[in-house]
Formats: structure tokens, C-alpha cells, sequence
């Protein structure tokens, strides 16, 4: 662990920065985000049906769209990209669906 403020190396138990004074805080960032997702997928599949299906399409095409921007972007000096039209057009199609059989 690193002072945030001085980037002194501390000791994990440290409360505070013995150099500087700073307040020591870890950051758990990456289980913040693990969880976020485990939610995510949780309240996807606890609410499931046709308003789960909608929220899967969204962020499949959402995701599609986003990899293809990314990819069209770092080729741009030369070289060939991705654009991810199986992506886009299944979560296209899976939103339809979801849309299509929550009016029935
Ligand atoms: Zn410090």
C-alpha cells in the first residue's frame, strides 16, 4: 500500500502516513466493481423475463457499439477493425423479443 498523497510505501495495518500524515486509505476499487457486476447479473436473472431481456439486449448492443468505436478508433493510423455487427444486431434482436412477448 502507497501514501495517496506522497506515495510513501506504507505498511497495510498503517491508519496513517508516517511521513506526510495523510489519512491511509486502501482502495478496493476492483471489489467494488466485482460486486457491482455480481448485483447486476443477480437482479438480472431474480427479475428475469422479458424485462431482463430488454436490459441484456440494451447493454449487448450497447457493448457492440462501444467495441466497435474502440476499435475503429485505435485503427485509425492504418490496420483493420472490428465492427461488431453480431453484437449489435443480437441485442437489437433480443430487446424486440423481450419487447414483443411483454405486450402479449
Ligand atoms: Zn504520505
Amino acid at each position: 500500500m502507497y501514501c495517496s498523497n506522497c506515495n510513501q510505501d506504507l505498511e497495510e495495518v498503517a491508519k496513517f502516513c508516517p511521513d506526510c500524515g495523510n489519512k491511509a486509505e486502501s482502495k478496493p476499487e476492483q471489489e467494488t466493481t466485482l460486486e457491482t457486476t455480481a448485483t447486476l447479473s443477480k437482479s438480472n436473472e431474480s427479475s428475469g423475463g422479458n424485462g431482463g431481456k430488454i436490459i441484456w439486449g440494451l447493454f449487448v448492443t450497447i457493448a457492440g457499439i462501444v467495441i466497435s468505436v474502440v476499435s475503429y478508433n485505435e485503427a485509425k493510423d492504418g490496420g483493420t477493425y472490428v465492427v461488431a455487427y453480431g453484437a449489435v444486431i443480437y441485442g437489437i434482436i433480443t430487446m424486440i423479443m423481450g419487447a414483443v412477448s411483454d405486450n402479449s
